[in-house]
């Protein structure tokens, strides 16, 4: 059996799986089974008031889980395949269970630009919930590896997809009153708003918004964030070319932000395995990818954005 069919099995069987992403990779389960969904909260540790991102291999599964207005639409075909999930109303519940929505009447939908996670996608034929694979609050996997440290105790199947190429999670953007931008990510702000004008102010949405949780993130070290001058006995997270005496971990040598975003969570984690007292990371300009960048450090450091 082939990865993809053994991850296709599993999902059938009510299992779980790896499901590598061009963002991250997920913890998936089928979305339209609660007994399969509820695995993936208990393996993660996660509240069961966090909705789930349901992941399908097309547009046309999207639209019939959710209701699709212009502006969905004209989002989906802008950037789907790809790292941007669209809130919109559940249209049927059966596909995405209570549990996968947190009981909510709206649904997350995302069809990933990963070829062995759309080939999941087709042959399983639904849509997959599929969280980041770590357990809740700690940094997300983005290699086979460190999906497997973290989760691999609870999947059936574990396919390796690669490295992922984004290396932080979806853009969320909310569509079900005004459009609004509730978790950054590789599709910037200004992106959307290219497609659909101009997106209402910010504003904490509560349960609504679990990558809004205080902690999210978080090595066991305790972290530090724009930091220019980084103390003795620091692990320190670079930007470009840096001074350090103590272990110095590149994001970027070349002051990359997309470099630097696939570059994130595996430098938290190789730092962390360092066992420094802190873990010191430089300033990272706040531009494109760069407000993901800042919002998932910011949550490392335990600040709330
Ligand atoms: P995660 O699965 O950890 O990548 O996070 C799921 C993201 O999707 C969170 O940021 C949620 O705010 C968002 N999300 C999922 N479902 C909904 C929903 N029904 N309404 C609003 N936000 C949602
Ligand atoms: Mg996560």
């Amino acid at each position: 059996m082939s990865a993809v069919e053994a991850a296709v099995s599993a999902l059938q069987a009510g299992g779980l799986i790896h499901l590598p992403t061009e963002t991250v990779y997920g913890l998936g389960a089928r979305a339209d089974d609660p007994e399969a969904v509820i695995k993936v909260f208990e393996a993660k540790g996660r509240p069961r008031f966090n909705p789930l991102i349901v992941h399908v291999a097309d547009t046309a599964l999207a639209e019939r889980i959710g209701v699709f207005d212009d502006r969905a639409l004209a989002l989906a075909k802008a950037f789907w395949p790809g790292p941007l999930t669209l809130v919109v109303p559940v249209r049927d519940a059966g596909l995405a269970c209570d549990l996968a929505r947190a009981g909510l009447d709206s649904v997350a939908l995302r069809m990933p630009a990963h070829a062995m996670a759309l080939d999941i996608l087709r042959d399983f034929g639904g849509g997959v919930v599929a969280p980041s694979a770590n357990r809740s609050g700690r940094p997300s996997p983005t290699t086979q590896a460190d999906a497997f440290e973290e989760t691999g105790a609870f999947v059936q199947a574990s396919p390796d997809g690669g490295d992922c190429p984004v290396g932080v999670e979806s853009t969320v953007v909310s569509l079900l009153n005004e459009a609004r931008y509730l978790r950054a990510g590789a599709v910037t702000r200004q992106q959307v708003e290219a497609v659909i004008g101009s997106l209402a102010a910010d504003e904490v949405e509560g349960h609504r918004s679990p990558g809004r949780l205080t902690l999210h993130y978080a090595p066991d070290a305790p972290v530090k964030i724009n930091i220019d001058m980084p103390s003795a006995g620091a692990a320190y997270l670079a930007f470009g070319p840096a001074a350090h005496a103590g272990p110095v971990i590149q994001l970027s040598a070349g002051r990359d932000l997309h470099e630097a975003a696939a570059n994130l969570f595996r430098a938290l984690r190789e730092a962390d395995r360092l066992k420094p007292s802190v873990i010191e990371i430089a300033p990272i300009p706040d531009e494109g990818i760069g407000e993901a960048i800042n919002d998932r450090i910011r949550r490392a450091a335990g600040f709330v954005g």
